[in-house]
């Protein structure tokens, strides 16, 4: 997949440094939720794992075939995508960036949701990024850089992704595979790697169908058990998290914004049977369930259809 367009302008400002040899130990990509920071990191360790002097990957010698196989020894990733990111695993990762490289010249961690280290763990790496090993980069992404120690912040280049515009969401979404149906989600989210997550996940449909099934419902040509046929705990957020969506942006339209077309049949239903008031009214039981959705002594499915019978 090409790298999105928003994001080339990141990635060449990492190149010139690297060719001009004044890159910083240590790189920060901000931006908002879903714009494409890990998408760039990888592109970004791809580049500085070569071995030549150029700022892109040659693509030919052995790191880059390393890392092209997915199999470089010395690339490490720490994830914190599903959960805190604790001292233990960052030591570890500091011990092993502090040996020799294997291969080539560089070594590289790159830390993915970096929020999500503890303060034990992000003190382990400030004393990392302190004493910097020759050669060795750390890459951190998150969306949310105000989260991370200040030290942290301070220690690392910032490499800030911009928020793409509509139209270049658009253009980007049309070279994936079913992308009408992607545009279709855009009551949903605009964000373009959540949008691609989704697909990965197989779950557009499940998002896609939500809307004309709750016309059904409302219509009362279908029930809510049939609504929710299929719903079970490893899928009912993404079910609350769809009803919600359509009910914030219902909102948002009788306050005057504009109407996704997707939801042009839903609204004028929704509207008549559980008004404007009603609407926020839901909104509120709904982002409540969502909270609830973490207590283990609650059935949920029970209360998400207890949810859908008030409207
Ligand atoms: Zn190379």
């Amino acid at each position: 997949m090409m790298l999105a367009e928003w994001l080339k302008p990141c990635l060449q400002q990492v190149q010139t440094l690297k060719k001009g040899n004044a890159l910083s130990h240590a790189l920060l990509i901000t931006g908002a939720d879903g714009v494409g920071q890990e998408s760039l990191a990888h592109e970004m360790v791809k580049d500085l794992m070569c071995e030549s002097d150029q700022g892109i990957a040659c693509g030919v010698c052995h790191s880059c075939e390393l890392m092209n196989a997915e199999t470089h020894p010395d690339y490490r990733v720490l994830d914190g995508e599903n959960g805190t990111i604790k001292v233990d695993q960052v030591r570890s990762l500091v011990q092993k960036i502090s040996q020799k490289p294997q291969v080539g010249k560089s070594k590289i961690t790159l830390i993915t949701h970096a929020e999500e280290m503890n303060v034990n763990a992000a003190n382990a790496l400030l004393k990392a990024l302190e004493e910097p090993a020759e050669n060795t980069f750390f890459i951190l992404t998150t969306s949310q850089s105000k989260s991370l120690l200040p030290t942290i912040r301070s220690r690392c280049l910032l490499v800030s992704i911009p928020t793409p515009s509509l139209s270049d969401v658009q253009a980007w979404l049309s070279q994936l595979p079913e992308h009408s149906e992607l545009q279709n989600l855009f009551w949903l989210t605009t964000q373009p790697f959540r949008l691609l997550s989704l697909q990965q996940q197989g779950k557009v449909s499940l998002y896609a169908d939500l809307p004309s099934k709750l016309v059904e419902l409302l219509q009362g040509r279908m029930s809510v058990s049939d609504v929710l046929k299929g719903v079970d705990t490893s899928n009912i957020e993404d079910y609350t998290n769809g009803l919600g969506a359509i009910l914030h942006q219902c909102i948002l339209h009788s306050a005057g914004g504009n109407l996704e077309s997707a939801l042009q049949e839903v609204y004028p239903i929704l509207i008549s049977r559980i008004s404007i008031q009603g609407l926020m009214v839901r909104y509120t039981a709904l982002q409540q369930l969502k909270e609830d959705l973490q207590k283990t002594n609650l059935n949920p499915i029970m209360q998400l259809t207890y949810e859908l019978n008030q409207w």
